[in-house]
């Protein structure tokens, strides 16, 4: 028997589940009938996540990318080892992955760990930023509280998914959660459409599919929730959207070619969609803005663009120079893959495709507007149930 007197808020975050996706899909328009575009943040899900967990832009929470220049404070001291190995073996994805696994217990990390593609013979330059869990007390570095945070210090009971489980464990647990007549707040973790999408691009038959999975499981979700509260108000959001990829850029290997010494003379981060570099020397301050001046992949962010996107890191810590590839192309190889995909996210934020979005079954009061305005959005439907 529902509870008339119960409200609920329940929130659902997907992964890469952008604005014009939205608009090109059929999703639950009948039940979440409020839906407008969420402006998302420069940077990756490594980013996103904590500005909507804390309302904090990223250079104040202080999340970015994962890798970071530090070679004074580096863990991976001895990582060089494994470049002895031969490269068809410490090549193969699976070995990585099982080193990654042996990083992360031996460091004592809680967060999101991989180290993707960067080369064993490079780590011992970098830091991992992401060390903890986010979802967990003291997990953002730069110390904001996260919403979970504010609903443990009020004693409201709620429940979040594993975000290390995979969706189909994730959505019977919320099933299970919210059939407590007692549960005030949900937050549904769903991230498998972020992979399908990056394989099989925006557009794709395979990406179509999971949306209609999801309006059907949501919807179960929603009706155990209205079986045992009066009223649920249900929020579905993304963190950014996603791109077809039309070209790769070569670049790592253009940087490669100024024979400058890395770690002497320059470091740089190959993201996907960004190439990040800390300029050690005047050869590296004269060579490497010039190559750049030449590629015609994207453009060196300007300070005011950095300041705009929230990602003026006051310590710049995160690269002295931020070079941003155009919408649809992707740096391959670079440090976080090596083989091209047929999606990716992490251009400018207001390119279109790059857009969130945010879907409700009640129109807000003030409707958010970028990622950073879900977490008051979140905290006043706390304060409400
Ligand atoms: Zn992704």
């Amino acid at each position: 028997m529902a509870n008339a007197d119960a409200r609920l808020g329940l929130f659902v975050f997907v992964d890469a589940f952008g604005w014009e996706i939205l608009r090109q899909n059929t999703f639950m328009q009948d039940v979440l009938p409020f839906r407008c575009p969420l402006g998302t943040i420069f940077g990756y899900s490594s980013t996103c996540d904590p500005t909507i967990l804390t309302g904090a832009l990223p250079r104040e929470h202080g999340h970015f990318s994962f890798y970071r220049y530090a070679p004074e404070s580096s863990p991976f001291k001895h990582a060089r080892l494994f470049s002895l190995l031969p490269a068809s073996l410490t090549g193969r994805g699976r070995v990585r992955h099982h080193i990654s696994k042996w990083y992360k217990r031996h460091l004592g990390y809680t967060g999101y760990f991989q180290l993707y593609n960067m080369p064993f013979d490079l780590l011992h330059h970098f830091e991992y930023t992401e060390k903890l869990d986010l979802y967990e007390p003291g997990g953002i570095i730069g110390g904001q509280p996260t919403i979970f945070d504010y609903l443990r210090e009020r004693g409201i009971p709620f429940f979040h998914s594993d975000w290390r489980r995979g969706e189909r464990e994730n959505l019977a647990a919320a099933k299970a959660a919210v059939q407590h007549k007692e549960l005030r707040f949900a937050y549904v973790y769903l991230a498998a459409m972020d992979a399908i999408l990056h394989q099989h691009g925006p557009q794709s038959k395979e990406g179509q599919a999971h949306i209609r999975w999801y309006d059907g499981q949501l919807r179960q979700l929603l009706q155990a929730a209205q079986e045992s509260h009066g009223d649920v108000r249900m929020h579905v959001f993304s963190d950014h959207g996603m791109t077809a990829v039309t070209r790769c850029s070569g670049l790592m290997a253009a940087v490669d070619r100024l024979g400058l010494r890395f770690g002497v003379d320059y470091a740089a981060v190959f993201d996907s969609t960004l190439a990040r570099f800390w300029l050690l020397n005047d050869r590296a301050r004269d060579l490497i803005p010039r190559l750049l001046a030449e590629v015609e992949d994207g453009h060196v962010v300007s300070d005011e663009e950095l300041h705009r996107w929230g990602a003026d890191f006051p310590d710049r810590s995160y690269g002295d120079l931020f070079y941003l590839l155009d919408p649809g192309v992707l740096l391959c190889p670079g440090h976080l893959g090596i083989s091209p995909l047929a999606g990716m996210h992490g251009y400018a934020p207001e390119d279109r495709d790059s857009v969130a979005m945010y879907a409700a079954s009640h129109a807000p009061e003030s409707p958010p507007k970028r990622l950073e305005d879900l977490f008051g959005l979140m905290r006043a439907e706390a304060d409400a149930t």
